[in-house]
């Protein structure tokens, strides 16, 4: 459920004409809604009232600092997988206490940032990283929140580059790794066991492979437990899925049900981690038609986002509805490839799709696009990353300016004019006189 609805012929989010904010913020724009964002969270939160549980949204879906204040201020937690994403965290007003840290690699400095924030968890992914962050918190006296993350085998039935769950894949441990990684850190003056971790995969309509993870993990917490190894949280990770087109996806509400009726009698708090179901259709990517045109059999329409702005449907073969932003009533619907502007055949955000008659100018909305969006843009084409705006009933705030060209190249350096063809010297230190290295990956 969302907000973004046509009200007198011309698509709106919330109260706000996306006509008028393209002419005002211009395209490319995301577009998210404030109470779509909060009905999420609010209905994932009722949905897990049945034990002591704690949010901690997916910052890598959507980390605008915005969205996270937002989030914040009803009193969410969050994952994160990066010193960046704790940086912004704590920026957006976040409760570092409410934080657990994930990733399956994570740098020194990244993990002592975190400690000393005193994060709620680190959940841990390998021995290695074990023994780093007992070191970090040796150096640092005190005594480090882990969880181990486990890697259950089962099988999340999702796009094989979401699903983190099997047992061929890189994330967490096998069971009886974990055991020893646990009796390991239950030994260590540094280590604080706390709980257990798994995540199996992203965009799961079902709810079917999260009970088999949790029963699997909830078998380990009961062998734990036989050795005097007592956890106090399960986090079961994120990954419920969103309809884009028309998948029937599990609603919260059996999500909740299914983890809630496992957990309750055994006095053990759920974390959940979930992204995509809080931000994904709380927003859409609004441009613009630059051109329309047929080659031999395809009529294809070119956009003014690209691939770099929204990378999913070229790295996930992701659909995403795509609405014109006029009405179109009942007009005529034709095939087209809809395309960027990006020199590559993969930029496209749909195929032979039906859609109204388009052109030049025209505005459209790629829908369901408030999660894995602009957090995955980049400027590939030296391509400024898009404004992204949050609508609040009739209101709208800038939430981040479109990036400037001289954004493009900040912390670029040229380099000194003695070091430019004709004539420049070849280095004399240069083995076997090829010059072609030049200086230029030296400091002067
Ligand atoms: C990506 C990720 C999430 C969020 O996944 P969604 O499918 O967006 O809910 C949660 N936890 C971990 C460890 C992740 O890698």
């Amino acid at each position: 459920m969302h907000h973004f609805d046509y009200r007198d012929g011309v698509l709106h989010g919330e109260g706000v004409s996306l006509e008028a904010l393209a002419a005002t913020v211009g395209t490319p724009c995301y577009v998210y809604s404030r109470a779509t964002l909060v009905r999420h969270w609010q209905v994932m939160d009722a949905a897990l009232a049945a034990v002591d549980h704690t949010i901690c949204y997916s910052v890598k879906a959507n980390s605008n600092l915005a969205v996270l204040q937002l989030l914040a201020s009803l009193g969410s937690g969050f994952d994160i997988v990066s010193r960046g994403e704790l940086e912004r965290v704590i920026a957006a007003g976040g409760d570092p206490s409410r934080v657990v840290f994930s990733g399956v690699g994570k740098g020194d400095a990244e993990i002592e940032a975190a400690l000393i924030a005193g994060i709620r968890c680190v959940n841990v992914e390998s021995g290695d990283e074990l023994a780093v962050i007992e070191g970090v918190a040796r150096s640092l006296d005190l005594r480090a929140p882990i969880a181990i993350r486990v890697n259950p085998d089962v099988d999340a039935r999702t796009h094989a580059y979401i699903a983190t769950g099997l047992k061929t894949s890189k994330f967490g441990v096998d069971v009886d790794r974990a055991m020893a990684l646990y009796r390991v850190a239950a030994a260590s003056p540094h280590l604080e066991v706390v709980g257990v971790d798994t995540h199996i995969g992203s965009q799961l309509t079902d709810v079917e492979p999260l009970v088999e993870a949790l029963d699997c993990v909830l078998a380990l917490v009961d062998r734990l437990a036989a050795e005097g190894i007592t956890l106090r949280h399960v986090d079961m990770g994120g990954g419920l899925g969103i309809p884009y087109r028309d998948e029937i996806t599990a609603p919260p509400r059996a999500y909740g049900e299914a983890l809630c009726s496992r957990l309750s009698a055994r006095g053990l708090s759920l974390i959940v981690e979930p992204g995509r179901v809080i931000a994904g259709n709380a927003g859409l990517l609004l441009m613009r038609v630059l051109a329309t045109k047929e080659n031999g059999e395809k009529r294809f329409v070119i956009v003014d986002a690209g691939m770099n702005d929204n990378m999913r449907p070229t790295l996930y073969g992701a659909w995403q509805r795509i609405m014109p932003v006029r009405d179109p009533g009942d007009a005529p619907l034709a095939a087209v490839d809809v395309v960027g502007p990006v020199c590559e055949t993969g930029d496209f955000f749909a195929k032979d799709r039906d859609l109204p008659p388009a052109r030049r100018g025209d505005l459209l909305a790629m829908m369901s696009a408030g999660a894995y969006g602009f957090a995955m843009a980049s400027t590939y084409n030296s391509r400024v990353r898009p404004a992204e705006v949050l609508v609040h009933g009739d209101a709208w705030a800038l939430i981040r300016e479109r990036e400037s060209v001289s954004d493009l190249w900040r912390g670029e350096h040229l380099i000194d004019a003695s070091w430019l063809a004709p004539g420049a010297a070849d280095d004399p230190d240069d083995h076997g006189g090829h010059g072609g290295h030049g200086g230029g990956t030296r400091q002067r």
